[in-house]
């Protein structure tokens, strides 16, 4: 395949699902080009079906929240209904003994929102107002080539075919990590776009997730909210995760444990991830129905070794000035973590497309 294009748009997580939908909208000429299979990047929901329900699990986000406008206003536009993350009852705390306490507080999400249908509904409501000829999936940018007045993208497919796009303007509408550590720059980046791109953490990318699904939701039976705090582990935060109507019901967990050490026995993380919720809500929690683990930091396309080490604070986002105007301003920059005020977050990939909308359109 050789292609041209106006505006090249490389993710298909939500920051670039969005600004193709407005350049779609705007009738720009444009193309979407997405690694994975399918579209959402750090969205992905998972379904799982049990006692002729189907349940559906975020194993990525899960929560957004009051004065987050753009999602808002999205989700009124797709017509999903979003509802407030479960938390009646009591939260439980495990202390570096493994002693179990409960009634120390409430549940630390509560008043967070959650969408019906899981997060990928967002994703599936966007995909399907793009044209199919506008996108691609299963196609790895691996370079760029900066020439005159064009960049030529290299792409391959699933069977290591290559491909070449060539555009006018290209929006890199992934992690900055990710793009500097995966696709060859000619001519090389200035040092100080290289180490800016290198300095900016991906949210959450070195995270992992468990969610054991149930029958029955046997800590709300208990008076318990599903939230737990542990400092023994694996996990060391724990909210329900169940859908807002009927089954089956979950309970997730961030782990804890360094990324080295997770990916070295997964399955013995597995089975302490269920010893904990045994210990934290009771022998019902022992035999989940599914055990869903989810590693961020084993997946290329969102995370680099440089992930790994866990942040402590939520960083501080937005665009780094040597990342502004590179070759000669065709070289956008359009994830989450160059959003100015809600970097990170499903927001910030939103308010990222508005700002690159506003680039490539200046009224
Ligand atoms: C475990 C976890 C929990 C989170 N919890 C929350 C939460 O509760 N609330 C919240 O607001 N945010 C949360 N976040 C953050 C949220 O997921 C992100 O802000 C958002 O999804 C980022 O969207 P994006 O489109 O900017 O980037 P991404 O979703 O990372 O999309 C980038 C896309 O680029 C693609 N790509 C990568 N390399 C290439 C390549 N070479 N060629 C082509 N395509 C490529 C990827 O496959 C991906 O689809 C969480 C994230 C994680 C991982």
């Amino acid at each position: 395949m050789r292609m041209n294009t106006d505006v090249l748009i490389v993710g298909g997580g939500l920051s670039g699902l969005a600004l193709a939908c407005q350049l779609q909208t705007a009738q720009v000429d444009y193309h979407l080009v997405e690694a994975r299979p399918w579209f959402g990047g750090r969205i992905d929901t998972k379904y799982v079906e049990a006692g002729g329900q189907k349940g559906y699990f975020d194993t990525g986000p899960t929560w957004f929240w009051p004065g987050q406008l753009r999602i808002e206003k999205l989700i009124r536009a797709l017509d999903l209904t979003p509802f407030l993350q479960y938390a009646d009852g009591e939260l439980t705390f495990e202390d570096e003994q493994g002693q179990v306490m409960r009634g120390r507080g409430y549940a630390s999400m509560a008043g967070s929102y959650r969408l019906e249908g899981g997060l990928s509904a967002l994703v599936d409501g966007l995909k399907q107002q793009l044209k199919a000829a506008h996108y691609s999936l299963g196609l790895r940018v691996t370079a760029l080539q900066q020439s005159a007045d064009k960049i030529t993208t290299t792409c391959i497919d699933a069977d290591q075919k290559e491909h070449s796009i060539i555009c006018n303007r290209l929006v890199l509408a992934l992690p900055p990590r990710v793009a500097i550590e995966r696709i060859q720059f000619s001519p090389a980046l200035p040092p100080s776009a290289k180490e800016a791109m290198e300095g900016i953490p991906t949210w959450m990318a070195g995270q992992a997730k468990a969610i054991a699904i149930y029958e029955r939701p046997f800590w709300r039976e208990a008076g318990l909210s599903g939230d737990a705090m542990s400092r023994t582990g694996p996990m060391v935060e724990i909210h329900d995760a169940s859908p807002a109507r009927g089954g089956p019901f979950a309970l997730f967990g961030f782990v804890g444990v360094p990324v080295a050490v997770r990916q070295q026995n997964s399955e013995a993380l597995r089975q302490a991830a269920v010893h904990q919720l045994e210990r934290l809500f009771g022998p019902d929690a022992l035999n989940p129905m599914e055990l869903i683990v989810q590693d961020w930091a084993c997946e290329p396309e969102t995370a680099t070794p440089l992930d790994y080490a866990p942040h402590y604070n939520h960083p501080a986002y937005g665009l780094p000035h040597a990342l502004a105007n590179l070759w000669q301003g065709r070289l956008i920059f359009g994830s989450t973590e160059v959003a100015p005020n809600f970097g990170g977050y499903l927001e910030g990939a939103l308010e990222a497309s508005e700002i690159v909308l506003k680039i490539l359109l200046p009224s």
